[in-house]
């Protein structure tokens, strides 16, 4: 089984890009963001406060299920528990939450282990945070995304209010930071590059040029 595995901070591409290059190669796509954004609603409609009750938090995502499907029409459907929260976990609030949630470290063993378990059998292309140091260490191709500070910002306060959500530029500037900290300095499996990764920054670039730009560096090298 083939295994690409797409790292780097919040709004560098990484999920749109992932996507249509797993399509285009015929890939299954697994989103990890997707899970600890699941995690993170969980705790967050249990009223859990996730950074004070590490113990509790954890103790209630080892007992959650987590399922990523996709439909022909609609694309990713994220099921927690059943239910599906697709756009529910897409919001500034679940952002944070996913954040702490995933500074757990059972938090990340459990997750980790599903992550693991769906790259067995098929190729994947598999998008997050550890995916080159961690989750996938033999992956076959490594690559790790990044883009200027106010270029990832930009990003995504535009994908927001696309989405519809009421938002202020600043309010996302300073969310994505406080991630970006949280992410590059916990403890366990943080944001970093593998060291045989291959940088590429897209700050610049047009999503098709990205998207050209990573499709022949991964065909290259297949
Ligand atoms: O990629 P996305 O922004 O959806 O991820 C949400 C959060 O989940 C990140 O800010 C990060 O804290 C966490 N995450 C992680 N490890 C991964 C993927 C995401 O810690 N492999």
């Amino acid at each position: 089984m083939i295994k690409i595995a797409i790292d780097g901070p919040s709004g560098a591409g990484k999920s749109t890009l992932s996507k249509k290059l797993a399509k285009e190669l015929g890939f299954v796509y697994i989103d990890t963001g997707a899970m600890y954004r699941a995690a993170g609603l969980f705790c967050l409609r249990n009223g859990i406060n996730i950074k004070e009750e590490s113990d509790k938090a954890a103790d209630c995502v080892e007992k959650i299920t987590i399922d990523i499907i996709y439909l022909p029409e609609e694309g990713q459907k994220v099921i927690l528990n059943g239910d599906d929260v697709t756009g529910e976990i897409r919001t500034p609030e679940v952002s944070i939450a996913a954040s702490d949630v995933s500074a757990i470290k059972r938090v990340r063993l459990r997750l980790v282990e599903l992550q693991r378990e769906m790259a067995k059998s098929h190729n994947v292309l598999m998008d997050g945070r550890d995916i080159g140091t961690y989750v996938l260490p033999d992956a076959d191709i490594k690559i790790f995304l990044t883009a200027s500070n106010e270029e990832r910002a930009k990003r995504r306060y535009a994908e927001l209010l696309e989405k519809g959500q009421k938002c202020e530029y600043e309010d996302v500037y300073r969310d994505m930071l406080y991630r970006d900290k949280n992410d590059s300095s916990r403890e366990f499996a943080p944001l970093k590059a593998a060291e045989d990764s291959i940088m590429v920054d897209t700050t610049g670039n047009t999503f098709e040029e990205s998207f050209e730009l990573l499709l022949n560096l991964i065909r290259e090298r297949l």
